[in-house]
């Protein structure tokens, strides 16, 4: 008897956890997702900040052939003048700061994160290395490393030696970044702690503190780039600029790319004593990067960053005041909502499937959930869905009592 596609998942897929009920997804359009039997969900996750510009947006998928069809990998990293990372270079640094004109791109999150924590202790000559709790900044050991939560990492110890983990938001922990610091690297806003907003003042105190003692300051903006916080980048929302900016996720539009931004001042340090200080293979890959410029121009052409701001807001007063949600933090189309127990938001997110609606849970923070639709979502979806989610909400509160 042949095996379902669940089976052989099960069978063959590595998983990194149990996978519970993993819905089986034959095909994605826009906020809507499509089970193998029909049935369909609003993606409220956007495969976890990736896909801004909702799914199967036609002008990526035609900057992907147009790209496949010219060629694919031609030959490993900076090696080979390949037009789309030049262009993607460009139109990236056109739309970033003096300070971040040199993109070094890799695969993924973690990725840019490795390269990033290695830039500053290569540039600065440096060691330590300063991270914040509840910080989500990859898998890999460097990524790892400064991670801030003990019980992702206990069992894959010794990690990298010499790091500090600060309380975020702060400021009389900022005294512990010193002269033998390289690098400070810190989420502006923090995601899997369940959308954690610092003050613009906490942002400004660190940035000089890292200009005052020589250090360089790392954004990973792996998250909450391309737009998710209502401006390009969430760096622009604190009057601050980084040394090292880390993206990833959107920035494809659905295919995988990274990249780990800074000056060339601070950049040429990877090009000697020794040469090759981080290579790639596949980083940049020509055909991610067509995606991935095309995604931009779509990002920017549509001010979706302006229709984020709008849009979250919007979330926010139609869920707020509900009996059982005890806070919402939002900035842009990225909400995280309080409920009062762990428990009940394991419930509400069966009952969201059962209605329909896919939302996320954070890694760090059992009583919040997380609402982050493709920027793309219309104002009448919003209305849609979040009535959807009072009735889910409101069955909850009908079992609890
Ligand atoms: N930094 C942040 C803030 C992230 O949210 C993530 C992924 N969730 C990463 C880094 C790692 O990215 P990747 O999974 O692409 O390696």
């Amino acid at each position: 008897m042949s095996l379902s596609m669940r089976e052989l998942f099960l069978r063959h897929v590595a998983l990194p956890a149990n996978p519970g009920n993993a819905l089986e997804i034959t095909k994605a359009k826009g906020i809507y997702l499509y089970t193998a039997k029909g049935k369909e969900y609003i993606d409220l996750v956007s495969g976890v900040s990736v896909s801004n510009l909702g799914h199967g947006h036609p002008k990526v998928i035609g900057a992907v052939q147009e790209q496949a069809e010219k060629y694919m990998h031609l030959m490993v990293y900076g090696k080979y003048i390949e037009t789309p990372q030049v262009e993607l270079a460009r139109l990236m640094a056109e739309h970033l700061p003096d300070q971040l004109q040199q993109v070094f791109f890799v695969n993924s999150g973690s990725e840019a994160v490795e390269g990033a924590l290695k830039l500053a202790k290569r540039f600065t000559g440096r060691t330590g290395l300063v991270a914040f709790k509840n910080a989500y900044h990859g898998s890999t050991q460097g990524a790892l490393s400064v991670l801030g939560s003990e019980e992702m990492k206990y069992a894959y110890r010794p990690l990298l030696p010499d790091i500090r983990h600060l309380r975020f938001g702060r400021l009389e922990d900022l005294q512990q970044i010193t002269e033998k610091t390289a690098g400070v690297i810190v989420e502006p806003v923090q995601a899997e702690a369940g959308i954690i907003i610092p003050k613009k003042e906490y942002m400004q105190a660190l940035r000089q503190r890292c200009s005052a003692t020589g250090v360089l300051l790392i954004f990973d903006e792996v998250q909450m780039g391309f737009g998710r916080t209502g401006r390009l980048f969430a760096f622009e929302h604190f009057g601050v600029v980084p040394d090292i900016l880390c993206l990833a996720k959107a920035m494809g539009a659905g295919m995988p790319i990274g990249a780990f931004v800074s000056s060339k001042e601070i950049m040429q340090t990877l090009t000697h004593h020794p040469v090759l200080g981080h290579i790639t293979t596949f980083g940049g890959h020509p055909v991610s990067a067509a995606a991935a410029i095309a995604g931009l121009k779509i990002l920017l052409e549509e001010n979706l960053p302006g229709q984020a701001r709008q849009k979250g807001k919007l979330f926010v007063e139609l869920l707020s005041g509900h009996p059982l949600v005890k806070e919402i933090r939002q900035m842009g189309l990225m909400l995280g909502v309080e409920l009062q127990s762990d428990e009940q938001v394991a419930r509400l997110v069966d009952i969201f499937l059962e209605a329909g609606i896919v939302v996320d849970r954070f890694l760090f923070n059992d009583k919040s959930f997380r609402i982050a639709p493709p920027l793309t979502i219309t104002e009448e979806e919003i209305h849609k869905v979040s009535e959807k989610i009072i009735t889910c909400l409101n069955q909850l509160k009908d079992e609890i009592h």
